[in-house]
């Protein structure tokens, strides 16, 4: 299985439009060593021919460009996409749909409570019914409930309900529902490798903990390094946990859960503009390099055989 970083960025990208923050201002006037990155999304492959999109970023048009792997070969009009899964509602996991409006029916792939998101207060699937129209398949989350995609044989993929946070439009932000947000475990039929996706991970419980372990490779939640983040660097007023993301440091921070882990690949994912490790020269990616911990980036490619 091949797995394609298009975006490893979390939400507004690096540098992010309006913020003036150490990273920011230091990837702009390259006063620091560190890559832009676009908005969160990954492609997988069985065969490197017919792709599976997992999430959709309002950058999608700029990856697919710098992405030779994406692009149109074999027919006049030729969407490499078999499907795309979205594991939650958010504007930077979603909006892009709409740019792949010009080609056939998509086939998009959620839980009922993303598809009501989308179809209500965010209404990109209805907007999308006036072009090229959707097809929508329901992502199961009871235990032991995998999903497959059409077209896409050797692929297996199987939701696991995550803490997390709905977006501020969505009717479950308050009342937290299973289902809101979702990791994916992707497995290999044939060859029987796996990975562990999860750009929105709010707490390592000992069923993802579990799932985590079992998997070749994890793709998780990098967003913050430390969870009053925002606050500190004044650009922001939450905490990670409120939006739904686990920081990386502390006893209990997402890199003590990877320490534990033996077996898989360690990648951290979906980065906030804000987090030290974009800076490759800083304490916090020396740390994070030590632990064997890898920091995605735009255009990684991961394979696994
Ligand atoms: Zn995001
Ligand atoms: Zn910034």
């Amino acid at each position: 299985m091949k797995i394609l970083v298009l975006g490893s960025a979390a939400g507004g990208g690096f540098p992010q439009w309006n913020c003036n923050c150490r990273n920011c201002r230091g990837v702009r006037d390259g006063s620091i060593r560190a890559r832009p990155r676009t908005q969160s999304s990954i492609a997988v492959s069985a065969d490197s021919i017919n792709w599976v999109l997992i999430n959709a970023s309002p950058d999608i048009l700029t990856q697919i460009r710098s992405l030779p792997q994406l692009h149109p070969r074999r027919r006049p009009r030729d969407a490499r996409f078999r499907g795309v899964i979205l594991v939650d509602s958010q504007i930077d996991h979603t909006t892009g749909l709409l740019m792949l409006r010009e080609g056939e029916p998509l086939k998009i792939y959620s839980t009922a409570n993303v598809r009501e998101d989308l179809a209500t207060a965010n209404p990109i699937l209805r907007v999308l019914e006036s072009y090229c129209g959707v097809e929508w398949r329901p992502v199961p989350i009871e235990p032991g409930r995998g999903f497959d995609i059409e077209d896409v044989d050797d692929l297996h993929f199987t939701a696991l309900p995550v803490a997390g946070k709905a977006p501020p439009y969505s009717p479950h932000r308050e009342s937290p529902e299973p289902g809101d947000n979702i990791a994916l475990v992707i497995t290999d039929r044939r060859s029987g490798k796996s990975a562990f996706y999860a750009p929105g991970l709010a707490e390592v419980d000992d069923r993802i903990a579990a799932a985590m372990s079992r998997a070749d490779c994890v793709l998780v939640d990098g967003t913050f390094w430390t969870d009053d983040e925002m606050i500190r660097q004044s650009v922001g007023r939450k905490r990670a946990a409120e939006i739904g993301h686990l920081a990386q440091s502390g006893s209990d921070g997402m890199l003590a859960h990877l320490a534990r882990l033996e077996n898989p690949r360690k990648v951290l994912i979906h980065i906030n503009n804000t987090n030290p490790i974009l800076d490759e020269d800083s304490a916090e990616r020396r740390a994070v390099a030590e632990a064997g911990i890898e920091v995605a980036f735009d255009g990684m490619e991961i394979d696994l055989v």
